[in-house]
């Protein structure tokens, strides 16, 4: 690979920068610790950032998550390199570790984009939009979200033409498409895995018709159609793009499934997609919104009551698996199921469908280390070797883990656990002083 090679050394390596990564960066920062956060995103805020509201109280999630970034952007503290990855990690010394991370192009120059737009408004190209869960289009040259931090363009070099219609416009010459990757060795003392989870792929399971029916939907894609910062201004149904009457909701897609090889509870989905019922009856007060579910598992503060809020707005339950899912000729899709409670296989009509898909291991993080084993549990989570007096410790020394790199969770544990992996991450730091 060619590019520079720099060195720089840290206090702590903290490796992705959603809200586990940014509370831990923090965490440390605050106390005088030199942090470098590394995510793979070209924004921070994970997931979280994403979201419409947090349950159970209905919060929104980007108020509570921008603050945090925006001062994790700024916190002087904090060397924060987005678009990049950690390639290895080697223990040099007891206390002492080796890593190499790689900038990636963003073909932008960082410090002179005013994140103006300019860009992506002469792009004639328009791709499929990951953020918003490829539900709409977005250019070549893009602002990755509009709550982006930082809010700086670039330019997806894979879908580019190379027109250079984006370089004539920009006002202050920031377009660099002779950028490389550039690579980073850098001494820590510590490392925090905040590496997070992957959502479950409900094309590995066929049966429901993902990808093959438009009409079936990811909850993630729901997720964005209810959010403040959404594609449209009300809920459509992508094939067609009509109003949806009648929704039905799919739990446990991809979890507590020995045949997809994740036999474990997924934590949020049952919640989540409470919520988003609720949202929906807010959104469209004459829709039926219809849960199928094999349990639900409502074990935290708040949970219960709002589970029986959502009954009380009328949201219908129903204890039953779905079998298959077909479609009809005008697109509505027909659930076919077993009414656990009756004991009898029935059929339902809806005119849309939300999988709420499950949470898996992000298995990059075993990867990183070359010198020392990070050990995962059989879901390969990262394996916590004291998970009752000291959760956040891994199999290697110096090592921690926050957040749902560890397993499902939801975001209040997620912040909770990020604290514990700071307060250990400071407590060796300052032992081994
Ligand atoms: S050079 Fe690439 S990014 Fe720039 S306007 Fe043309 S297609 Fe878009
Ligand atoms: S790259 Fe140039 S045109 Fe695009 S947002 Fe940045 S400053 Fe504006």
């Amino acid at each position: 690979m060619q590019g520079r090679i720099n060195h720089a050394s840290f206090d702590t390596l903290i490796i992705g920068g959603g809200i586990a990564g940014c509370e831990a960066a923090l965490n440390l920062a605050n106390n005088e610790f030199k942090v470098l956060l590394v995510e793979k995103d070209l924004s921070i805020g994970g997931k979280m950032i994403l979201l419409s509201k947090v349950f159970p109280t209905l919060d929104c999630s980007a108020c509570i998550t921008t603050p945090k970034v925006s001062e994790v952007s700024r916190h002087p503290g904090i060397m924060l390199f987005t678009g990049s990855e950690v390639k290895k990690i080697v223990r040099i010394a007891y206390n002492n570790f080796d890593a190499t991370v790689v900038k990636n192009p963003r073909y932008v120059i960082a410090e002179d984009c005013t994140g103006c737009q300019l860009c992506e408004e002469a792009c004639p190209v328009i791709v499929r939009d990951q953020y918003q869960m490829d539900l709409v289009g977005r250019k070549a040259a893009y602002i990755p979200f509009i709550i982006a931090s930082p809010r700086i363009a670039a330019i997806d070099i894979e879908n580019c033409t190379l027109c250079g219609a984006c370089e004539k416009v920009c006002p202050t010459n920031c377009i660099d498409f002779t950028q490389e990757p550039e690579e980073y060795q850098v001494t820590v003392k510590t490392v925090v895995l905040a590496t997070g989870f992957k959502l479950f792929d409900p094309l590995m399971m066929p049966r429901y018709g993902y990808g093959l029916y438009k009409n079936v939907i990811t909850s993630m894609q729901m997720e964005r159609q209810l959010a403040p910062t959404r594609p449209f201004n009300t809920i459509l149904r992508p094939g067609d793009g009509k109003v949806p009457d009648k929704i039905a909701y799919v739990l446990c897609t991809g979890s507590r499934d020995a045949t997809v090889e994740n036999p474990i509870c997924s934590q949020i989905c049952c919640m989540y997609s409470i919520k988003q019922a609720q949202l929906l009856m807010g959104a469209l007060p004459m829709a039926d919104v219809t849960i199928y579910y094999i349990n639900i598992r409502s074990f935290g503060k708040g949970f219960e009551e709002f589970y029986e809020q959502a009954k009380g707005m009328g949201v219908n339950f129903i204890k039953g698996k779905i079998g298959r899912i077909s479609e009809k000729e005008n697109g509505n899709m027909m659930l076919r199921y077993e009414d656990i409670n009756k004991g009898i296989v029935k059929e339902s009509e809806h005119d849309m469908v939300v999988l709420s898909v499950g949470v898996l291991a992000n298995q990059d993080t075993a990867t990183f280390f070359s010198n020392d084993e990070l050990k995962l549990d059989p879901f390969k989570f990262v394996y916590q070797v004291d998970s009752f007096a000291s959760p956040a410790r891994t199999s290697i020394d110096g090592v921690f883990v926050a957040g749902t790199a560890s397993g499902p969770m939801d975001i209040p544990d997620s912040i909770l656990s990020a604290g514990a992996a700071s307060s250990e991450a400071i407590g060796y730091l300052i032992q081994k002083q």
